[in-house]
């Protein structure tokens, strides 16, 4: 006989997983399943950076994506505190605010508008002179034009996080299932998801959550617009203080995100059309160019990793919450987050999970609906 759940997460990415938290999160507690392939496919979640910056990601999208970023941004520190308190992991969120910056007058001229924008919003930024940056990360360079400081944008590590998530759901009693779906067909009885492995299970609703991957699973709904956006990032061994940044750093051709235990993630290259995770040389090289650009002493520090990873992107680059299809009763998609998915978890999570769970979230995803692509 068939395991029998209330819900069945298909990809247990971050989107994935805090969705499930989120369900499990809920005064009646529905039985939960996530089966997730991550052992074969992996996830863009172990591939990001972990930034917390609708501050700088405005561009796409427009203002409802800028909204919801706005608003996971203000979840984060209570999402990460009870995920820490109840796992007892440390998953180094840090709130300690993040700088954009330019190197020379057209890049400045951007952070401009960029202040216009936000401060337009009523978003608390501040915009520095390169010596007013360097006052605060004496490492940035002497080169630097100008500097947008955004106090409130965050990071936190993702790597870490996906684990503290997956700890969360073991220990709330969700099934975490590591196998592969391979279709996904309504029957009389509730959904039939079929594994790779063999077997399957019984759901009375499923979600997709399955990130860039090209397989599509449920039977009857057509593939919504999804694909892979390629992005290449390294990790060195961060420089002794103060030749070191505290803070993440976003320049225009790297950004750099400090991390515990003295390591910098250098990120981020994004190629379309690739869905391949192999590393090239050029691109790491690309990256340690544009972070020594903005931090000089990272020129030459020890490389510690490199990786590749793929961002599930739209058409418009917001993400695809809702309903699969009038129709498809009981089949949700939660896809194509692109470069903000650690960002938007939280939101993204707890509006989809009241939706789920028949009620009426107090973010409108109405922005974010499959069927905006006919
Ligand atoms: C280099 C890089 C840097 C990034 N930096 C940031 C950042 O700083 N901040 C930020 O917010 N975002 C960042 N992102 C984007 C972020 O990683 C993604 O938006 C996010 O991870 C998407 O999460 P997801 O759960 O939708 O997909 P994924 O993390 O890709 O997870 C999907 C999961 O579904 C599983 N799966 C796929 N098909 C199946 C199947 N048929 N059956 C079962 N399981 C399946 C996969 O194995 C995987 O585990 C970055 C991405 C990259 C590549």
């Amino acid at each position: 006989m068939q395991a029998r759940y209330d819900i069945a997460i298909l990809g247990g990415g971050v989107i994935g997983l805090a969705l499930a938290r989120a369900l499990a999160l809920a005064p009646k507690t529905p039985a939960l399943a996530v089966i997730d392939a991550s052992s074969r496919i992996p996830p863009a979640t172990l591939a990001a950076a972990g930034m917390l910056t609708p501050s700088f990601e405005d561009a796409l999208g427009g203002d409802a994506l800028y909204d919801l970023g706005a608003a996971s941004l203000d979840m984060w520190p209570a999402f990460a505190a009870s995920l820490v308190e109840e796992t007892g992991a440390d998953i180094d969120f840090r709130g300690d605010g993040v700088f954009g910056v330019a190197v020379d007058a057209a890049g400045a001229q951007k952070l401009d508008a960029q202040y216009e924008a936000l401060t337009g919003r009523g978003v608390d930024v501040a915009l520095m002179t390169g010596a007013e940056a360097r006052a605060l990360e004496p490492a940035l360079s002497d080169r630097i034009a100008a500097a947008l400081h955004a106090p409130r944008d965050a990071q936190v590590d993702p790597v870490k996080l996906f684990a503290a998530l997956r700890l969360s759901l073991e220990r709330r009693g969700a099934s975490l299932i590591d196998d592969h779906v391979a279709a996904a067909e309504r029957q009389s009885d509730g959904w039939r998801v079929t594994l790779g492995e063999g077997g399957g299970v019984v759901a009375d609703q499923i979600v997709v959550a399955t990130g860039a991957a090209s397989g599509w699973v449920i039977d009857g709904v057509p593939r919504p617009p999804v694909f892979p956006v390629k992005g290449e990032a390294f990790s060195i061994a961060a420089p002794p203080a103060p030749a070191s940044v505290t803070r993440v750093i976003r320049g225009p051709g790297a950004y750099v995100c400090p991390k515990a235990g003295g390591r910098i993630v250098i990120g981020a290259t994004e190629q379309e059309g690739r869905d391949d995770l192999a590393v090239s040389a050029a691109g790491i090289e690309s990256l340690r160019n544009g972070a020594a650009e903005i931090v000089p002493a990272l020129q030459n520090c020890a490389e510690i990793a490199r990786w590749a990873g793929l961002r599930p992107a739209t058409p418009d680059g917001a993400p695809i919450l809702g309903v699969a299809l009038r129709g498809a009763r009981g089949a949700w998609l939660a896809l194509g987050h692109h470069r903000n998915g650690v960002l938007l978890a939280p939101a993204s999570a707890a509006a989809l999970a009241t939706e789920i769970l028949g009620e009426k979230p107090a973010i409108d995803l109405a922005p974010f609906r499959p069927d905006r692509f006919g």
